[in-house]
């Protein structure tokens, strides 16, 4: 995935980066994930054509922009990489996370309870009420 990497919160201007989940990533054979990586980068080459509010002008053409990065993709030679990263993502990938999803999501929720509770007991320790903390979150 190709997204902004900003330098600040207030920044106006971003810099881009490829974050790739492993967990994901590696659910594709090799030859897939070369496709993931050609379409990745087919993105970063269209943001830079795309100049100042590349991510935002992705965004609102998503559906087209990433037809676009396979097509970069398979003019650059990785054709055979594409047709196995799409094939893969429609038969094996998609349906292994959709069966997964319940016990993501309950690993997600388990880990931002921990992450709530956790930043609650610092604000208690630090000295804030019980009912400041409730107006907070
Ligand atoms: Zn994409």
């Amino acid at each position: 995935m190709l997204n902004p990497l900003y330098e600040s919160l207030s920044d106006k201007t971003y810099d881009a980066q490829v974050i790739v989940t492993l967990p994901v990533f590696r659910l594709f054979s090799k030859e897939a994930q070369v496709g993931v990586m050609a379409h990745e980068f087919a993105h970063a080459e269209h943001a830079d054509r795309l100049g100042p509010g590349w991510y935002e002008k992705m965004l609102s053409r998503y559906a087209d922009e990433e037809k676009h990065a396979d097509r970069i993709a398979v003019q650059w030679g990785f054709g055979d990489h594409i047709k196995a990263l799409r094939s893969e993502r429609h038969e094996i990938v998609n349906p292994l996370l959709d069966s997964r999803t319940r016990r993501i999501l309950r690993r997600l929720h388990k880990a931002d309870e921990a992450s709530r509770n956790a930043m609650l007991a610092r604000m208690r320790a630090a000295g804030i009420d019980e009912a400041e903390l409730d107006n907070l979150i």
